[in-house]
């Protein structure tokens, strides 16, 4: 097993989903390479975090110490008797304002943070074992009442030919434990995956960024949130959600 391969399969390593020989193969190839190594470790700590979730809900070491000090300061008889209490009470009100706001933004960020992961690793189990889609067609008329009965709503399947984007097909894939419609598009050799579920818990909103050298971008419309993962450029994957967005309003 080398470095690329590795690099593939360490999600699923990381989530026990590797059948018994490829867990052997990695092992020993942690065994003997520590970047390897290093990084499994960071897939395993991240996703222990988003396990016990308890990180999530402390506040910084520093707030902690300005709550503390004031508290203290508040039991010292100081020049300042007389306004101390007050002040102090305002002063850690607005602490734990800062600090719930603090969570609230960083349980958000690691939500956004979990899905990402999670449908990236679709995106590349789906490219590795050749399950990309269940239903091949590049019509439209054909992959859209495919969907009907496998998921409980209806996903848009455009047909973006026109701009350079070839639909493939669709498939279902299970994403934050919940089965979503995957409508794949082709653009050159590259292949784009795109999720779709409705926005009932969550809209997702994310600028095209790029993570483990897969770009991804995700919005909402219409009370379906939309998420893609590809390979190709961040330029050409925002043209992809602009045509799309343009698409789906019509
Ligand atoms: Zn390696």
């Amino acid at each position: 097993m080398d470095c690329d391969e590795a690099r593939q399969l360490l999600d699923a390593y990381a989530d026990g989903e590797l059948d018994l020989t490829r867990q052997l193969e990695m092992e020993a190839h942690l065994a003997g390479c520590p970047a390897c190594k290093e990084e499994a470790e960071r897939i395993a700590s991240f996703s222990l975090l988003l396990r016990t979730n308890m990180e999530l809900y402390k506040a910084p070491r520093n707030l902690k110490s300005k709550i503390r000090s004031t508290l203290r300061k508040e039991a010292e008889p100081a020049w300042l008797f007389a306004n101390a209490r007050p002040l102090a009470y305002a002063f850690a009100a607005l602490v734990l304002g800062f600090a719930l706001a603090w969570t609230w933004l960083t349980f958000y960020q690691n939500k956004d943070q979990e899905l990402v992961t999670e449908a990236i690793s679709n995106h590349a189990r789906s490219l590795m074992v050749s399950h990309l889609v269940d239903c091949r067609s590049g019509d439209q008329q054909t992959v859209k009442p495919w969907f009907n009965g496998k998921v409980d709503y209806s996903p848009p399947v455009v047909d973006l030919t026109p701009a350079g984007y070839t639909l493939v097909g669709g498939r279902v894939d299970i994403l934050e434990k919940r089965p979503v419609a995957v409508v794949v598009y082709q653009r050159g050799k590259q292949v784009i995956n795109l999720f779709i579920w409705p926005a009932t818990r969550r809209k997702v909103d994310l600028d095209v960024q790029s993570e483990r050298g897969y770009q991804f971008c995700g919005w909402n419309q219409a009370g379906l949130n939309y998420l893609c993962i590809s390979e190709i450029s961040g330029d050409e994957l925002e043209k992809f959600e602009d045509q799309l967005r343009e698409h789906v309003s019509l």
